[in-house]
């Protein structure tokens, strides 16, 4: 373990999850605040990381301030806007049909991206021609209708590129979950037999190749802190940063199911963290 605190010592950047790892519903965890004010203090980079595609940058900064956190737009990196950033500096020019709502079509817009309009003088129950689509992006969607499926359909059978926000099946809410992103993949896999071209939100390494270079940061000099090993924790380790788990969220130690991947440090919360810095 001194080693280990060594290396933390060393660090300049730390990228957190939000839900389950900052905060719980609308309180804050415990030693969230207090370890973002240090690190902070200590002159060193906070970033933080979220998949859940409800709302725009602006929603999280204004809810991590309120309960403490001080942040900005800029402190804040989503699936939407990775994948907003990521094609501004790849490839610009694509021409994008979006099945999603206002706020990833704004992201994906400011970033100078081309988003096209619906084609509503198209029969929504004919084969239609997918006019000059290069990529078909898949958001959360609570507007999602038989429109937009066929127009993505049809577009992905002509060979537009497949792109998607997050894989996750459904969103977390109050008293269950509702279908997400995910789900309207998994349609369009059924129906195409295609797999995703690139997906921005966790755990891909996409993610982490933006939150590094919005940071300024060298893999080996920042450390991922998130509550879920199998996106948190993967992502950071395949991308070559350190991480850390904490077991204030999603995750749950069971002596006859070994974590994998195994995270560098795990943390009953982040006032285990806080005593290292
Ligand atoms: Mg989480």
């Amino acid at each position: 373990m001194n080693q280990k605190s060594n290396v933390i010592e060393s660090l300049q950047g730390f990228i957190f999850d939000l839900d389950g790892t900052l905060y719980l519903g609308e309180k804050a965890l415990p030693g969230a605040v207090e370890t973002i004010a240090r690190l902070r203090e200590q002159g060193r980079k906070v970033l933080f990381v979220s998949n859940k595609p409800l709302y725009p940058r602006e929603v999280y900064a204004a809810k991590l301030t309120h309960l403490g956190i001080a942040a900005t737009p800029s402190d804040i990196i989503t699936s939407g806007s990775v994948l907003a950033a990521h094609l501004a500096r790849t490839n610009p020019n694509l021409k994008l049909y979006v099945v999603g709502e206002e706020n990833i079509k704004k992201e994906l817009s400011e970033h100078g991206l081309n988003v096209m309009g619906e084609f509503e003088d198209q029969d929504a129950f004919e084969v239609i021609d997918p006019q000059g689509i290069d990529a078909v992006v898949v958001a959360f969607d609570r507007t999602l209708d038989y429109r937009k499926l066929n127009t993505a359909y049809q577009a992905l059978l002509k060979g537009a590129a497949f792109f998607a926000t997050n894989p996750d099946l459904t969103c977390p809410m109050p008293g269950g979950g509702i279908p997400d992103a995910g789900a309207t993949i998994a349609a369009l896999q059924a129906l195409t037999g295609r797999k995703l071209d690139l997906l921005a939100g966790k755990p891909s390494p996409v993610m982490m190749e933006v939150a590094l270079s919005q940071m300024g940061c060298s893999a080996e000099a920042c450390m991922i802190i998130g509550d879920r090993v199998e996106t948190d924790i993967q992502m950071g380790q395949q991308a070559g940063l350190w991480s850390g788990l904490v077991l204030t969220g999603a995750t749950h130690l069971d002596p006859d199911k070994p974590l994998s991947p195994t995270p560098d440090w795990i943390f009953q919360d982040l006032r285990e963290l806080l005593e290292l810095l």
